[in-house]
């Protein structure tokens, strides 16, 4: 049986609810999902991979097909090594389409991996993971946003910033 594996790549700095519906509804469509945090050394983060990996496992612990790593190097290289035709991106907006058509047609030309692109549902259209730290450094209410443990360890990050 060929098994059909696909990566959701992104910094998840933290996971949002916005990342959950997208990686929920590639695991349905998928027999298995990798979530790849991309280990960029350039970009300041909040959290450690190894922080980042935890709250991804812990949130996506009862879809069985979902499995969680992290990569330093380019998404397609990734998928080269571990035999992954697809890349699945959320799209949110407009502000996203330039970007994410740039990286896909660069992804698909150096590699010929596609990259399939998922509606962001609505209700988390207007959602990032930086907007989410600047509501809750500011004691803002981000519940039902972010998954109740990345509430909590949002809150706990920011509380002497
Ligand atoms: P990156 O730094 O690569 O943009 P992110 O962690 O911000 O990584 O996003 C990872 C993936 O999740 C991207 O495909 C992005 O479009 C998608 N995403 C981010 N926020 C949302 C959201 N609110 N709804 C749906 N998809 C989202």
């Amino acid at each position: 049986m060929v098994v059909r594996r696909v990566v959701c790549p992104g910094s998840f700095d933290p996971v949002t609810n916005g990342h959950l519906d997208i990686i929920s509804r590639a695991s349905r469509l998928y027999d298995e999902v990798v979530v790849m945090v991309s280990i960029n050394l350039a970009k300041k983060s909040l959290f450690s991979v190894e922080e980042r990996l935890d709250m991804i496992r812990e949130v996506t612990r009862d879809l069985g097909n979902v499995k969680v790593d992290s990569f330093r190097g380019l998404t397609v290289d990734y998928c080269k090594q571990h035999d992954i035709p697809v890349i699945v991106r959320g799209l949110r907006a407009v502000t996203d389409y330039d970007y994410e058509l740039q990286i896909a047609q660069m992804n698909n030309r150096m590699s010929g991996v596609e990259t399939l692109f998922m509606a962001t549902s609505p209700e988390y259209a207007f959602l990032s993971s930086s907007l989410m730290k600047e509501v809750v450094r500011w004691g803002g209410d981000a519940s039902g946003l972010v998954p109740e443990l990345v509430h909590e360890r949002l809150i706990e990050r920011l509380k002497d910033a």
